[in-house]
Formats: structure tokens, C-alpha cells, sequence
């Protein structure tokens, strides 16, 4: 990992106070009324333009839009235009930070499209934007210095790859990082949220990114994202996803890629939380329901199998169902709503058929209703004997909880490792040591104590994972600029 390249000196956005109704007025008055939305690829020349596809709102299924997806001749066009960023780092860092000011003027249209598109409840929506400025404030201050250490120059042009739930923050973070390193980039973001994309692409060639230097292509995997990762015009890729896509683009990269170019992946996780007999019930209650089901569940860090010491259990499950029947679900923009609509309804139904095969087994203990209209389903609270029972990361408000004995933390914790994957873990215990301890042995990129497991902060908790769940460095770090730098030549000693 080498040692920590900058600590910049900056503060992360104040972003909203949604207990003080004047931010909420202030909110309600900027946000737009939703109009048609058009989009498209946004390139260094003109556009020609592929199929256009409708853009679904999924809170209610209508369609709210379309999106022009690039032709094979846009990508190939972009590809011949795309030039690294051949300012000097200040200058970068000026256009970053400037583009983080427009992102926050632009907050009222960024709430409106986060949850039209999204599906964003406005908590959410509240701190992507927040998150999404901070990557841009944090890559530009340590641009200067990414480039002083590493002088070898950036990589030339960076492939970004980034997913529907956070398609503010992490489609901005990855573009920032390219972007401050140096690089150029061609961003593919997904295939459900290209508005919310082509939004920020506005911002940043309005704050002055060369055209040549960002160029955005909607698309699908199969087409455009498989021609951005194995053409040797790249040199590189950022992508956060699933694990299954970052092995095809491993793959795609292998056939075309230069030797050496790197793949920076963020996947899937398949995330534990402890709780111990001495847990402070209701602290853990309430950040078990944020975990699981804030945001529907659909962040890779997301809680998906909860164990609780059996001596607790029965009052503690019985509690968790009590808070689980207190979340309200609905419209995303209203400010009373917990919890959202999930983002298609394909993926829906991938979650019923989850929890209806587990109720089948007798394994369903709680389920709420969810509403009648739109791309919802109900948070649901599913018995596991263990997290191994767990085949894939289910995507959606479904938590699964199992139990286990005093003195068996050890075999938990060999449990959770065996998954694979590695991203996020939380504990409740008020035992120091103890904490210390788990927190040592399990093979996690996050650990979190005696708090929720989601939402990493820019610049003081670095995200990211190990195993199936990522390359590392992690985002938000100071170690991850520099990945996005040319490696030194290696030296020759005849
Ligand atoms: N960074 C987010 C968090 O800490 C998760 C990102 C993701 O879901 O990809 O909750």
C-alpha cells in the first residue's frame, strides 16, 4: 500500500439539516418540477446516436424520459478524441473544486432527479450529494501532490464504469480521481440512471473539463462497456458492480488493455454484523434497520446477515421486528418515507423470489406491506442458519438473522470469512477488547463498532474491500490517486 500520500487540508460539505424545516423549505422551493427528461451521449464531437430507450421512474413504473443510447460510431469517436487532461494539477484542482460548487447550486435539481430516477428517498439523495462533492473537493486537493510522487505522468485515458445506487457519488468519485490524476475519461454509467449522469457531466465541463477529457457514453454492458474495456486506446478502469461483471471486464481487459493497465473495482459484498449480549439493545436496533433497510438495501455495504447471541435473541428479534414495523414506505420525495421503491422490476421480483422460497421453508419471520403501486417490495427479516446458507448478495431490503451461542464468536467469524468477500462489518459489543479482537480477525475492508455499516465518509473512512468484494485502494483514501497514475519504468541493470 506504501505510505499515505496526502492528508488534504479541506472540510467535507455541510450538506442538509433535515430536522430544520426552513432546509426542508429551502429544498422544496428549489426543486424542480418534474419535466420530460432527454438524454444521450455527451462526446468531443457530434453525436450520432443509437437506440433510444425510455427512462422509468421506479417509484411508480412511468416513464419519465429517454435516453439515446451511444452508437458503435459515438464510442468510436470518443475513443478517438479522448486525451488526458494535459493541465497543470492546479488548474485541475480549480475545475474540480469549482464543478463541486456547481453540484451544490444545483442541489434542489440533483434532490428532484435523484429521486425520480432512483428512486432516492431524501436522506438519501441528501447525502449522495454531500458525498459526491466531498470526492471532488478531496481528489482535487490531492492532485498536486499525487502527481509530485508520482511523476511517471497519468495513465492517458481511464475507462469509469459506475452503478445505478449511487449514480451521483460513485459515477463523480470515479471521474474525479481519473480527472485529478490526470487522466481522461470516458464514463459509462448505468444503464437505469443516465440523467443523473449526464447532470454531472454538465457541471463538470461547465467548470471547465475539456471535452476531450470527459466524454459520457449510456449504454449497456455488453456494447459499450465492453468496447471501453478492451480497446488499447485505454489505460485503464475504474468500476463498481457486481463481481460477476468485474470478471468479464477483467477478462475484456486481457484481450485488449496494455499489459500492466489497471482494473480498480469495487463489487459485492456479503456483509455480517455481531451482536453480543452486551449490546445497547436500542442503538443496535436502530443501526441493524439503517444497515439492512435504509435505501432499500441496495448499497454493497448493506447488512445482510445479522447474528445475535442466543441469550438476547427472542427479546432482541421480537424488538427488531417492533422497529422494522415502524419504517414507512412510499414515494421517495416525501420527506416521511424510510424507505423507497428498489430500482427495477426485474430486480423486484429477484428479491420476492428470494424471501417467497424462504417462506416456503418456514424461515419467513417478518415481512411489512409494501405499497400497491410502483417498484416496491417490503423489508423482510428472513431465519439463516449461517451466513454460508447465503448464496449471492440479495440486493434489496432483506435481512437475514441467525443465532449463536456464547464462546462461538470465533466460529462466526471463520463463517464470515469463508464468504469470500470482504467489504463491510459491524459490532455491538460493550466489551473493548472484544471489539478489538473481531475487529482484527475479520477479513473486511470496513469494520464498523457500536454503529451502522453504511455510509462511508469521504476522507476519514475510506471504503472499499478485499477478496471477491474489490481490488482496493479503497475510495475517499489517500492511497487511491495514485492507482490512477503510470507506474514508474521499471529500472534495466544490463
Ligand atoms: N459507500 C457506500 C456506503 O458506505 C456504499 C457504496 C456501494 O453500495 O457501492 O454505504
Amino acid at each position: 500500500r506504501g505510505p499515505a500520500l496526502f492528508a488534504p487540508e479541506r472540510a467535507n460539505a455541510r450538506g442538509f439539516d433535515l430536522a430544520d424545516s426552513t432546509e426542508l423549505d429551502r429544498i422544496a422551493e428549489a426543486r424542480p418540477r418534474p419535466e420530460r427528461l432527454e438524454v444521450g451521449p455527451i462526446i468531443a464531437s457530434a453525436v450520432a446516436g443509437g437506440a433510444r430507450e425510455p427512462i422509468l421512474n421506479p417509484a411508480t413504473g412511468e416513464e419519465i424520459g429517454t435516453v439515446t443510447l451511444a452508437a458503435p460510431e459515438d464510442v468510436e469517436a470518443a475513443l478517438a478524441a479522448a486525451q488526458p487532461w494535459d493541465a497543470a494539477a492546479e488548474a485541475r484542482a480549480e475545475v474540480l473544486t469549482r464543478a463541486a460548487d456547481l453540484y451544490e447550486e444545483g442541489f434542489g435539481e440533483a434532490f428532484a432527479l435523484l429521486a425520480l430516477e432512483a428512486g432516492k428517498t431524501l436522506p438519501d439523495a441528501v447525502a449522495e450529494l454531500r458525498e459526491a462533492v466531498d470526492f471532488l473537493r478531496y481528489y482535487a486537493a490531492g492532485a498536486a501532490r499525487v502527481e509530485a510522487a508520482h511523476p511517471a505522468g497519468p495513465r492517458g485515458v481511464f475507462t469509469c464504469i459506475s452503478p445505478w445506487n449511487f449514480p451521483l457519488a460513485i459515477f463523480t468519485g470515479q471521474i474525479a480521481a481519473a480527472l485529478a490524476a490526470g487522466n481522461g475519461v470516458l464514463a459509462k454509467p448505468a444503464e437505469t440512471t443516465p440523467a443523473i449522469a449526464a447532470w454531472a457531466v454538465e457541471r463538470l465541463r461547465r467548470a471547465g473539463v475539456p471535452d476531450t477529457a470527459l466524454q459520457l457514453l449510456p449504454g449497456d454492458g455488453a456494447t459499450v462497456g465492453k468496447a471501453l474495456t478492451s480497446d488499447p486506446r485505454v489505460g485503464g478502469v475504474a468500476f463498481t458492480g457486481s463481481t460477476a461483471t468485474a470478471r468479464r471486464i477483467q477478462a475484456a481487459m486481457a484481450g485488449g488493455l496494455p499489459p500492466g493497465a489497471p482494473l480498480i473495482a469495487e463489487t459485492g459484498g456479503l456483509n455480517a454484523m455481531i451482536v453480543d449480549s452486551t449490546a445497547l439493545p436500542e442503538q443496535a436496533i436502530r443501526d441493524i434497520v439503517a444497515s439492512a433497510f435504509q435505501s432499500a438495501g441496495q448499497r454493497c455495504s448493506a447488512l445482510r446477515c445479522l447474528y445475535v447471541q442466543e441469550d438476547i435473541a427472542p427479546g432482541f428479534e421480537a424488538m427488531l421486528m417492533g422497529a422494522m414495523d415502524e419504517l414507512s414506505l412510499g414515494d421517495p420525495r416525501d420527506i416521511a418515507t424510510d424507505v423507497g421503491p428498489v430500482i427495477t422490476a426485474a430486480a423486484r421480483d429477484e428479491i420476492d423470489a428470494h424471501v417467497a422460497k424462504a417462506e416456503a421453508e418456514g424461515r419467513l419471520l417478518h415481512r411489512l406491506t409494501p405499497p400497491s403501486r410502483g417498484v416496491f417490495t417490503a423489508p423482510a427479516l428472513l431465519r439463516v442458519a449461517g451466513i454460508g446458507a447465503l448464496e449471492r448478495e440479495v440486493f434489496g431490503p432483506v435481512l437475514h438473522v441467525s443465532r449463536f451461542r456464547a464462546g462461538e464468536i470465533d466460529r462466526v467469524i471463520a463463517e464470515v470469512n469463508a464468504t469470500g468477500y470482504g467489504l463491510t462489518f459491524g459490532l455491538h459489543s460493550r466489551i473493548d477488547e472484544r471489539v478489538q479482537r473481531v475487529a482484527d480477525a475479520v477479513e473486511a475492508g470496513n469494520v464498523y463498532a457500536n454503529r451502522n455499516q453504511i455510509g462511508a465518509i469521504v476522507g476519514s473512512q475510506p471504503f472499499g474491500g478485499e477478496g471477491l468484494s474489490g481490488t482496493g485502494p479503497k475510495a475517499g483514501g489517500p492511497h487511491y490517486l495514485a492507482r490512477f497514475r503510470a507506474a514508474p519504468a521499471p529500472e534495466f541493470t544490463p
